[in-house]
């Protein structure tokens, strides 16, 4: 968030890329996109380009970060270092560190954990084009990639960020508009349960902007939850079908 007078964020009622006020940039997700990988998906959203992939549940190692009751679900969020414009400096950092963190609490909200003690599911979330919302774009390839691995949940988990832009509440920062901007709101929600299980708040909103920002992401969410729910529709159909081809040339 900052400020640049020089920087037009809106003109004729439209944001720089085009978009209306409650529109988000194109998302596509294809879920089981990786062999070696319990479940995976990879999403495309604007020009953020994010892959995700689960290990587990399996044994949790070390032996001490075990729960006797239930099993943990450990997300890692990575940035490539050719992810963004100025070369990421490899490795962990604390930005890095707190989005791991936040979409492990939001997945465990859905995850039946209680089924597999002392277990750990491993998520992990590969930046490979960065451009505004990853974590968002994160969370939302991680839940697809749980489900492909076949984990129990109660719901997938769809996040997407409103925020406001020259004093205009709007939905899905883009790049200029997360830096020049005025507010970033980062939203996971459950639909079946209309729960909320992310929420942060960078910059200023007055208690009205914040209605009509959540309003916005939730809508969002809905939307992106029924992309998520056709790109396993979609994998459950392909898979299908090579089995019945592999039964025919089988004889089967
Ligand atoms: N970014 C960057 N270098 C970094 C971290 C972030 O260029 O080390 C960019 C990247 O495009 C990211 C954006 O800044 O998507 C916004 O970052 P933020 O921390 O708001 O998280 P995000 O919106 O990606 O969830």
């Amino acid at each position: 968030m900052g400020s640049n007078k020089d920087i037009e964020l809106i003109e004729d009622g439209k944001r720089m890329d085009g978009r209306e006020f409650d529109e988000l940039r194109e998302i596509t997700i294809k879920a089981g996109v990786l062999k070696r990988a319990d479940g995976s998906a990879y999403l495309e959203w604007g020009k953020n380009k994010i892959m995700a992939a689960v290990y587990g549940p399996r044994e949790m190692h070390p032996r001490h970060a075990q729960e006797t009751r239930k099993a943990v679900v450990r997300a890692r969020y990575n940035m490539a270092a050719f992810s963004v414009p100025d070369r990421k400096r490899p490795g962990p950092d604390r930005r890095s560190i707190e989005i791991s963190k936040l979409v492990s609490e939001a997945l465990e909200k859905v995850v039946f954990t209680e089924k597999y003690p002392r277990s750990v599911i491993d998520v992990f979330i590969e930046v490979l084009q960065a451009s505004a919302g990853t974590r968002c774009g994160g969370l939302t390839a991680a839940s697809v990639a749980l489900a492909d691995a076949g984990i129990p949940m109660s719901d997938l988990v769809a996040s997407c960020a409103s925020g406001k832009i020259e004093g205009q509440v709007v939905l899905d920062l883009g790049k200029n508009e997360d830096n020049y901007g005025q507010a970033d709101v980062p939203v996971g929600y459950i639909p079946r349960s209309d729960d909320i299980c992310l929420l942060q708040m960078d910059g200023n909103l007055t208690e009205e902007e914040y209605e009509e920002a959540m309003d916005m992401a939730i809508e969002a969410c809905k939307e992106i939850h029924g992309i998520q729910r056709e790109a396993l529709r979609e994998r459950y159909s392909t898979e299908l079908k090579d089995e019945n081809e592999k039964d025919l040339a089988e004889g089967v």
